[in-house]
């Protein structure tokens, strides 16, 4: 099924998950899959590591499994800056193989690591590509707080207008701790005539190194009710834990409430986090 008609009928419930490394049991995810399943969410996603991770063969994998083991329909994550279209054609071949219906294209980031090839420089070039040689639904990645690279919101979604011109079908947003920050971005996506549905990204945050790879990588910024919260109990890793997943909690409930497109929640491959996310939200959904 394609992903954006259940947009047309719901409010929609997702999860994030990445395939476990090949030497790492499969025992966690499976534990992860359980717990998220009994919810019965919407869409699974699952992630694809830019440049050539030898764990891509496993996002496919994986997001068969979901649909035919879990009967979930899968949303597959897709990166393009590192590859050509002979690679992307054998990527979409391996869809169509295994009956995956939709895609989230994306760029991937910038490692000076990895070879760029020119034939995709934007999410919005892949976008337009699978729009042309398929018919798959496709979503897109979109920031409330603007992409690290951007100068501003007004550049950052103009560019989005641009994703969504060459056939985005609905975003989901990177991670953020401010709901006011999404209200305001979605208000401003509505301004400039981005009209598909958007889900907000939220991703319990339950340790400190996680806060700093938040701030560093993805520029998300910590509201003072957070930071608060996080200063208290910094040095407490139960307290920690359950202080960060009743913010999340708090956070999902204000969105529902809200009447959002949808959620999509982040749980790290942590059946902990699944299990504890999945009894918070439950009686709201
Ligand atoms: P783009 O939409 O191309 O945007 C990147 C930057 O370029 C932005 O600053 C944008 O404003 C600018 N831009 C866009 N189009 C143009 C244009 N036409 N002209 C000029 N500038 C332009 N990474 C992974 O490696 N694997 C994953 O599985 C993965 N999953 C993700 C899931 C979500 C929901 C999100 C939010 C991010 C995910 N990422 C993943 C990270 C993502 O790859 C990075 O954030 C990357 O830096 C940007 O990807 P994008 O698709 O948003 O790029």
């Amino acid at each position: 099924m394609k992903i954006k008609e259940i947009y047309e009928k719901k409010q929609v419930l997702s999860f994030e998950i990445f395939p476990p490394k090949r030497d790492i049991a499969l025992q966690n995810i499976d534990e992860t899959l359980e717990v998220l399943c009994s919810l019965n969410p919407d869409f699974i996603s699952v992630t694809f590591g830019a440049g050539g991770s030898s764990n891509n063969n496993r996002t496919i994998e994986l997001a068969k499994r979901i649909k035919k083991d879990y009967h979930i329909e899968p949303l597959v994550h897709l990166t393009c800056l590192t590859y050509g279209k002979n690679e992307i054609d054998e990527f979409i071949y391996q869809l169509n193989e295994n009956g995956i219906e939709n895609i989230l294209a994306l760029r991937g980031d910038r490692n000076p690591e990895l070879k760029e090839k020119e034939e995709f420089l934007h999410a919005s070039d892949l976008t337009g590509y699978l729009k042309k040689k398929t018919n798959v639904c496709i979503a897109g990645a979109c920031y409330p707080e603007c992409h690290p690279e951007s100068e501003n919101r007004i550049e950052d979604i103009k560019n989005l207008r641009t994703k969504v011109s060459a056939g985005a079908d609905f975003m989901v947003t990177q991670l953020f701790l401010d709901n006011n920050r999404f209200y305001s971005f979605y208000e401003d996506t509505r301004i400039a005539g981005i009209d598909i549905p958007i889900s907000a990204g939220i991703m319990p945050v339950i340790n400190k190194a996680q806060i700093e790879k938040m701030i560093s990588l993805c520029g998300v910024s910590l509201p003072e009710k957070f930071r608060r919260i996080m200063n208290k109990y910094e040095h407490n890793k139960e307290a920690l834990f359950d202080a960060g997943m009743s913010y999340a909690i708090g956070q999902v409930i204000d969105l529902l409430a809200s009447e959002v497109d949808g959620i999509h929640l982040y749980t790290m491959n942590n059946p902990k986090v699944a299990k504890k996310l999945c009894d918070g939200i439950k009686t709201f959904i």
